[in-house]
């Protein structure tokens, strides 16, 4: 009777998915997915994660697992019904949380990566594989999905089914246990997951390290399948390599290898356990502004929280793993955490023992390391900048692209291959190496063999000025203030240039002549010590920005204004030196006054800037062709 009119008040409700959801389950139907097998990992998984929150919320609010304490997950294959049952006794969910956890993506940074897929199966799914497709990836093998879910504390059962085509739909449901039961309707063709052995097998693979008991049902046996001990207790001669990466992938939500696994037990004045592990791949999520630590927190194998720990600085988040702790009150609240001592002294230690372990591959495994620089550099070198106490380690372990070497050298690389007579670290910033490479303002460096170090991250313009050195040798930027290569002995296999031939007479004519053009435009004309091929080039002044640093921060809107440039003008180019020579001659001041501007604008142009006045340079430049002509007839 309840049943009829509670089903009246609550009839059932069709939805359609978030748009995100259905390309991903559109993907997910449509391809031959070569592993389909890992659907079962993916929901033995929610089952546990599920059985761990209410494991920490019945810490505080014991009622709420009353009457089921035995937290496990059973799997029941029913051939003539052609159904495969995961069901769980964890936290379930209600109706609200039904429609919005399978119904959205809700993981931040998910939905915007899944607006990128191409709609090239075969492309996408290696992209997908690189996230894994959570609860979704039931519909690999099931054409029909009934999820069945109580939420420990309440009354009502729920249905959740879809069929995966667009839409689901929820209705109240009676005499549901509390947990969530998923129950698959294999697709023809699938009948291999019915089998216990096919299921044996797989959980064996996938889901030996979950620390809950995994139960076959099959007809009226019921028995463990798994080894149902936290992983991280076994003594780690137990472990394989195998074993290890399926505990990675569960706990990092990963599909890649693991770059690094750190797996020790900390003992002394407080005592803790971690698994840790470096991913292989670049996590998609890395640069999301929220910057979290996704480490599990355990006290004593039970799981705490896996939102805000502070176990890592922020420059370390690309870590996935766990941290068990023996000291800490189980029922610590998320707030407690922040401020508590103990974590903020494990955090200290996991730093060191992680900063530790990278040195160790840098200096063993070089081409190994270049490839984590590759993915996580740029968050290491976000530590130079947060963490002072650990600048010296971060300094050490930092890799560059330089001028003269084709691998990554690091800051002692550069100071042992230092020129006599060169007293500064020179860096030059921009988006892009190819275009870094092709500056004229490292010409003359290049002339003299002098390294200079290509920087093309954003951290990198913060970073730099706030370190300020490296073993007392300053950092100094080949675009801005003044710079004398003129000290610097040419390399060995550069031979000195002959004498330098004197700058042309008129030159600073010349250059007066382009300052009174200019005007404000620029902040000064000078003559050039970088160049050697280019006629002119722009630099900042020694106390203003950086030209990088400026449009990087014009482009995030942080920064309206721009700062003057400072003109250079080589001396021994052919150019400025006719332009001199012309100086004085009858008519020659307009045509100098038009070749500032053309030489600025070529100078901006060849900066990546954009013109302030694009239709001027057009109009000198088409001037100038014009006059180069033969005169017609
Ligand atoms: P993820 O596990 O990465 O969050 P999933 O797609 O696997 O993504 O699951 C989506 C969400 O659905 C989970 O975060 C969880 O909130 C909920 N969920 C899935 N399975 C269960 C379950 N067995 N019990 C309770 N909640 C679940
Ligand atoms: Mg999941």
């Amino acid at each position: 009777m309840t049943d009829t009119t509670a089903a009246q008040q609550n009839p059932a409700e069709t939805r359609t998915f978030q748009a995100e959801v259905s390309r991903l389950l559109d993907i997910v139907a449509h391809s031959l997915y070569s592993e389909k097998e890992i659907f079962l990992r993916e929901l033995i998984s929610n089952a546990s994660d599920a059985c761990d929150r209410l494991r920490y919320a019945a810490l505080i609010e014991p009622s709420l697992a009353e009457g089921d304490a035995n937290y496990r997950v059973v799997l029941t294959p029913v051939k003539s019904s052609r159904t495969l049952t995961i069901a769980d006794n964890g936290i379930g969910m209600n109706r609200a949380e039904l429609v919005e956890n399978l119904g959205t993506i809700a993981r931040s940074g998910t939905a915007a990566f899944i607006n990128e897929l191409t709609g090239d199966a075969k492309k996408d799914l290696s992209l997908i594989g690189q996230f894994g497709v959570g609860f979704y990836s039931a519909f690999m093998v099931a054409d029909r999905v009934e999820v069945l879910s109580r939420k420990a504390g309440e009354t009502e059962g729920w249905r959740w089914t879809s069929d995966g085509k667009g839409s689901f739909t929820v209705e109240m449901a009676a005499n549901v246990p509390r947990g969530a039961r998923i129950t698959l309707h294999m697709r023809e063709g699938d009948e291999e997951f019915l089998e216990s052995h096919r299921l044996r097998r797989i959980v064996k693979t996938y889901s030996d390290h979950i620390a809950l008991p995994i139960v076959l049902a099959d007809g009226n046996k019921e028995e463990t399948i798994n080894a149902a001990s936290a992983l991280w207790t076994r003594p780690r001669s137990e472990i394989t390599a195998e074993q290890y990466k399926e505990f990675y992938h569960h706990v990092g939500h990963a599909l890649d290898e693991p770059w690094l696994t750190l797996h020790a037990r900390a003992e002394g004045v407080l005592e803790y356990t971690y698994l840790l592990f470096v991913p292989a791949q670049k996590p998609f999520d890395l640069f999301d502004p929220e910057r979290k630590s996704r480490l599990k927190l355990y006290v004593r194998r039970v799981f705490i929280t896996d939102e805000g720990t502070d176990l890592l600085p922020a420059y370390l988040r690309f870590l996935r793993g766990i941290v068990d702790s023996e000291d800490l009150p189980l029922n610590i609240s998320r707030e407690m955490l922040q401020s508590n001592p103990m974590v903020a002294r494990m955090r200290q230690q996991l730093t060191r023992r992680v900063l530790t372990e990278l040195g160790k591959k840098a200096e063993e495994a070089p081409d190994e390391y270049a490839k984590f620089w590759d993915n996580f550099g740029a968050v290491l070198k976000e530590g130079l900048y947060e963490d002072r106490e650990q600048s010296e380690v971060l300094l050490g372990l930092a890799r560059f692209c330089s001028t003269t070497r084709d691998g990554l050298v690091s800051l002692d690389d550069y100071v042992a291959a230092m020129k006599p007579g060169q007293e500064a670290i020179y860096t030059i910033t921009g988006d892009s190496l190819d275009l870094l490479r092709k500056s004229p303002q490292l010409e003359g460096f290049r002339a003299k063999g002098v390294e200079v170090l290509l920087l093309t991250d954003p951290i990198d313009e913060f970073w730099v000025p706030a370190i300020g050195t490296y073993k007392e040798k300053p950092f100094k930027s080949a675009t801005r203030g003044a710079v004398d290569l003129d000290k610097i002995e040419a390399a060995a296999d550069k031979p000195q240039a002959p004498d330098k031939p004197a700058p042309p007479a008129k030159l600073s004519s010349l250059i007066a002549i382009f300052k009174l053009a200019l005007g404000d435009a620029v902040k000064d004309v000078r003559a050039s010590a970088r160049l050697t091929d280019s006629a002119v080039c722009l630099v900042a002044d020694e106390g203003d920005l950086d030209m990088h640093l400026e449009r990087l921060l014009k482009q995030h809107r942080q920064l309206d204004t721009t700062a003057k440039r400072i003109l250079e003008l080589n001396p021994h180019h052919r150019l400025i030196e006719r332009l001199a020579g012309s100086v004085g001659e009858a008519g020659a001041s307009d045509q100098l006054s038009d070749f500032a501007w053309l030489l600025l604008d070529q100078a901006r142009i060849v900066e990546g800037e954009q013109l302030p006045d694009p239709l001027a340079f057009a109009r000198r430049l088409a001037t100038l062709l014009e006059r180069g002509l033969p005169a017609p007839g």
